[in-house]
């Protein structure tokens, strides 16, 4: 998209993105044995527009992901008309701008370091609200993409599970960025029934991407979380 593609144009886009994501998650579904309904689509719509926003509400779309404070709050400031889109966080999130992305934040994916849910914790009693969290799980060893080491998920998991505001609601990983996702994803959905078998309140799996959202759901996943195939290629440079 270039800023000057027509509204009606860029409605055919993302029309056309979210039909494909949707054959795309139909047919996951079929080949593993499960229903539709299992699966939420979180439309992950960071470095698009908020007017993409509100094309994809009239498309249909009620879970949005936003990686940056900043980026949400000023986004969601202008559509907020839309009193049912539900409001996630992905990425990495600095303790610093954890007390705000509390005060909006549905669903949490990257809790990864007991600081950190503390801060969450802290805005959320603030703002009166109660956020649920996703624990973030690395699943390889490349640096800089967040996670906690696997070892270190349970102890993380009590004390987020005894803050006051917060809920553990489950596991988000990240698929390697070499080599195929199978197994890592196979490896997350071992760690969320254990989980859940501490905490069966902790029922979401987030895992999959637009490149990875079939082998995601074959391996349990809940919640996919698809930018490229719906809003298109991201071109940070531009805006
Ligand atoms: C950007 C992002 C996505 C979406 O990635 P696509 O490949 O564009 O579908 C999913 N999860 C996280 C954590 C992201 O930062």
């Amino acid at each position: 998209m270039s800023p000057a593609t027509p509204a009606a144009d860029r409605r055919d886009e993302i029309a056309a993105g979210l039909a494909t994501v949707q054959q795309r998650l139909a047919g996951a579904c079929a080949a593993a044995g499960r229903r539709r309904d299992e699966l939420v689509l979180v439309a992950v719509s960071k470095t698009w527009p908020a007017s993409d926003v509100l094309l994809a509400y009239d498309l249909g779309v009620r879970e949005v992901a936003e990686n940056k404070d900043q980026e949400a709050v000023a986004k969601r400031a202008k559509v907020a008309e839309l009193a049912d889109l539900r409001w996630h966080f992905v990425g990495q999130l600095q303790t610093n701008k954890a007390r705000s992305v509390a005060t909006y934040a549905d669903l949490v994916h990257s809790l990864d370091r007991t600081r950190l849910a503390r801060a969450l914790s802290e805005g959320a009693i603030r703002a009166g609200r109660e956020v649920d969290v996703l624990i973030q799980v690395a699943l390889d060893d490349s640096q800089g993409r967040g996670g906690v080491d696997p070892d270190a998920l349970w102890g993380l998991a009590e004390t987020a599970a005894t803050l006051p505001g917060l809920r553990v609601a489950g596991l988000m990983g990240l698929a390697p960025l070499q080599g195929p996702p199978v197994r890592a994803f196979a490896r997350l959905h071992e760690l969320s029934v254990r989980l859940q078998s501490e905490h069966p309140e902790a029922t979401v799996l987030s895992a999959g991407m637009s490149a990875d959202l079939e082998d995601a759901v074959a391996a349990g996943a809940t919640h996919l979380r698809v930018g490229t195939a719906v809003f298109g290629h991201r071109r940070p440079t531009l805006r």
